[in-house]
């Protein structure tokens, strides 16, 4: 997700200025008398998208759009062995839905859009607040900031990594506007990585990873905030960010290579939506 982070920070520096307007005028000063006509209603502030309903949960019409990071064109990070990170979720994409709909999840759509970081991103969403998404999960795997990493070679090309962190982490934005429901979805997929021995990047509370410090939610599963993320604040649904797990990490790069990693990672997300569903009932 590294690559995307200052785009999307760029991006959203327009969007937060009308979260900064002040509000209407106060409700004090009216007159005395009750008003013969009613008052129009008070514009509402425009900073967040209107929310859809938070419906409840059908299984074969629960419109799930798991959402591949970055595009072909504009590939997100590079892995220790100079492999796009697009590859890395796409792949983990697929399988994800494929296990959602072997679940019953028959509405799940994978969503892959081409193009430059900044429209694909605005097009993702667009799509899945167009389509009336009940629930937007956004797929990446992580790298490290570019002051840590270190020089090696790989089949005989300069190249980069850094072994340091390892581990997938979660991602909700507050501003989402179903922020309780995107936390209940995190809290549960975390739970099901846990049990399956899988564990957390811890690093995103370290000063060390300077304008990519995030506020950990959970520590008990690693849920972070990453407030104004546009996939995660700009979603008319409840929507979530899975970082797999690190491909500059040569070690957990291989493991991101395995179908077997990948696929108790789908299977972790499987059962947690089923879990999330069912308490949704
Ligand atoms: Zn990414």
């Amino acid at each position: 997700m590294r690559q995307a982070r200052s785009i999307i920070a760029g991006l959203v520096a327009a969007l937060v200025v009308l979260t900064l307007a002040p509000a209407g005028p106060s409700v004090a000063a009216t007159a005395k008398k009750p008003p013969l006509v009613k008052p129009k209603a008070k514009p509402k502030p425009k900073s967040k998208p209107a929310p859809l309903p938070a419906v409840k949960c059908e299984k074969p019409k629960f419109r799930i759009f798991v959402d591949v990071g970055h595009t072909s064109e504009s590939f997100g990070a590079l892995s220790a062995r100079n492999d796009p990170e697009f590859g890395f979720n796409l792949r983990l994409a697929k399988l994800i839905v494929g296990k959602l709909k072997s679940e019953g999840f028959a509405a799940t759509r994978l969503l892959v859009t081409d193009g430059k970081a900044r429209v694909s991103l605005l097009r993702r969403v667009g799509v899945a607040n167009d389509a009336r998404a009940d629930f937007f999960l956004s797929v990446h795997h992580d790298s490290v900031p570019d002051k840590l990493l270190e020089e090696w070679e790989f089949e005989g090309a300069k190249s980069h990594f850094s072994d340091r962190f390892s581990g997938h982490s979660l991602f909700v934005s507050r501003q989402n506007p179903h922020f309780a429901i995107s936390m209940m979805f995190a809290r549960l997929l975390g739970k099901e990585l846990k049990e399956r021995g899988l564990h957390y990047a811890t690093q995103y509370t370290l000063p060390l990873m300077g304008r990519y410090r995030h506020p950990l939610l959970d520590k008990d599963v690693g849920v972070y905030s990453y407030d104004q993320l546009v996939v995660l604040s700009r979603t008319r649904s409840a929507a979530v960010l899975l970082e797999g797990g690190s491909i500059i990490n040569r070690d957990e790069e291989m493991a991101m290579n395995s179908p077997e990693r990948h696929g108790l990672i789908a299977a972790a997300v499987a059962d947690a939506m089923k879990e999330f569903c069912e308490r949704r009932q």
